[in-house]
């Protein structure tokens, strides 16, 4: 008997769920309320100050070689990993030269030389700075990359230098967690530390490689997977797009998923919104359900609902701009910040799409952590570019500020599980597992919940040709 899956939202968590469902006596409807794939991470079409259309994205966004399954599902996906992402050894490099870069004769070196030489030929540091980094890396090895559930990355970084602060440990912590040292948790910097800079990356990938899209985001995954499921399953793959799923009930063989001009009966349900709308749906059921008295799960689908609905958030903002001819020294470079100099990074998608006229000359500024209003935000990142990188005629595309675009990843910090009722799983960045809200943490959420339906329906034979043998 065939088993009939819903998944509610086509971010990359639900298309990683959606793609990990799939095989044999699985049919796959996703849900998804917005025009497009992707969510948090989806392309978007502007235009650039002369007119001219420039395919961008939500936000700017990197991956590194650790991301393991996000890269197998993409693999898996047919995307053209090479071709589709710039691989650059792990740096930090700004654009007066200073700060960390792996030097050029160190590249193909294991991991852990490169490392060192990256640390000892980082420019403008001190023995001192280098020394102090040493001896607080290797406390971390000796603990395990493991430590109090209360500590912050700040008090993990007890220590070391202003100068190794600024270079390398604010710049990491906010890129990864999305939070300044004194408020991110030491224990999720740590896990991501430890797979980025001992683990095993993807393919032949260092885990610290940092690999830049080359394309954009929709069809980095999210489109392609959509593909991918429309080739694999065929009739049996439903994609309604512009769907909103306002509500669920509990059949005694599935579930009926409401919305706009729908009431459908599915046997299971992938759950993968992000966690705003997880907690208001979850909550509603948990009432609703109580009421009748017929399930014994609403109490902790309540108790659910609540931690979700505890969770913070923190923003990002993206300010694109152009100027005609532009060309940055390298694709990616820091940025010195402060309140008035916001932005951490910029990346030339010049660089990053060199067959493609429109992109020549746009950059993208992120503003990790990100707090005030937009056009406050856009004015100082220009700024910060006239006095960081001497751009004088930079003109402003859009600036795009993701209030919840992550869950404040804080120290004794406690995230949801995924599992709701009997047939009913969440998928999605905020859920209990090693890693900060991440392209990573939303498709192991979403492969976690996907496997789990296809065990379920008894189709999981390693050989059905639908899982890559590398997720
Ligand atoms: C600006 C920005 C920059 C970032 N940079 C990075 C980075 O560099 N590297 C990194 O790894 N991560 C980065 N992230 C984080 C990453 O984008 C997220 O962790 C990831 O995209 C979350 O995916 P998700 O599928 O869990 O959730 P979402 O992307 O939020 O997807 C949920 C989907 O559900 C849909 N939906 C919601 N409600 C309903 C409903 N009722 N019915 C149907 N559909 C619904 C939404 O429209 C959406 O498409 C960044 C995020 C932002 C915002």
């Amino acid at each position: 008997m065939t088993l009939r899956l819903a998944v509610v939202g086509g971010g990359w968590a639900g298309m990683a769920a959606a793609q990990s469902a799939a095989g044999p006596g699985v049919d796959v409807t996703v849900f998804e309320a917005a025009r497009e794939l992707g969510g948090r991470a989806r392309a978007l079409l502007l235009l650039r100050p002369d007119g001219v259309p420039v395919h961008l994205d939500n936000g700017q966004h990197i991956l590194i070689g650790a991301y393991v399954q996000t890269l197998a599902c993409m693999e898996q996906a047919g995307v053209p990993l090479s071709e589709s992402l710039l691989e650059l050894p792990l740096g930090l490099p700004f654009p007066d030269g200073s700060g960390l870069q792996t030097p050029v004769w160190a590249i193909r070196w294991p991991a852990s030389l490169a490392l060192l030489a990256t640390m000892l030929t980082a420019r403008g540091w001190s023995w001192a700075d280098r020394l102090g980094l040493m001896r607080v890396a290797w406390r971390w090895q000796l603990q395990g990359f493991v430590c109090a559930p209360s500590d912050t990355v700040a008090t993990l970084c007890q220590g070391l230098s202003v100068r190794v602060m600024a270079d390398l440990i604010e710049p990491l912590c906010v890129s990864a967690l999305n939070l300044p040292t004194r408020r991110a948790g030491g224990q999720v910097f740590l896990r991501v530390m430890r797979d980025a800079l001992l683990g095993q990356g993807f393919a032949n990938w260092r885990a610290s490689s940092l690999l830049l899209p080359r394309t954009n985001l929709g069809i980095l995954f999210p489109e392609a997977a959509s593909r991918w499921l429309t080739a694999t399953l065929d009739h049996r793959f439903r994609l309604r797009m512009g769907e909103r799923v306002t509500g669920l009930r509990p059949e005694p063989s599935g579930w009926r998923l409401m919305g706009d001009g729908f009431d459908d009966p599915f046997d299971q349900v992938i759950w993968a919104t992000s966690a705003g709308p997880a907690s208001q749906v979850m909550h509603q059921l948990a009432q609703t359900t109580a009421d009748s008295g017929e399930h014994p799960w609403s109490s902790s689908l309540g108790a659910w609902a609540e931690a979700c609905g505890s969770l913070g958030f923190t923003a990002i903002t993206t300010v694109y701009a152009w100027s005609p001819g532009l060309r940055l020294s390298q694709p990616m470079l820091a940025l010195r910040d402060s309140p008035a100099a916001p932005a951490q990074f910029v990346f030339d998608r010049g660089q990053l799409h060199p067959n493609d006229a429109s992109m020549q000359g746009v950059l993208a500024f992120v503003v990790s952590a990100s707090a005030g209003e937009r056009s406050a935000l856009e004015r100082a990142v220009l700024q910060q570019a006239r006095e960081q990188l001497e751009l004088h005629d930079l003109q402003p595309i859009r600036t795009i500020v993701e209030k919840r675009a992550t869950f404040a990843c804080t120290p004794d910090l406690r995230r949801p599980g995924p599992h709701l009722a009997p047939g009913l799983q969440a998928a999605g960045d905020y859920l209990d597992g090693p890693y900060p809200a991440t392209l990573e943490a939303a498709v192991r959420s979403g492969v976690a919940a996907g496997t789990q339906v296809r065990v379920q329906a008894g189709r999981n034979s390693p050989d059905d040709g639908i899982t890559s043998g590398r997720v």
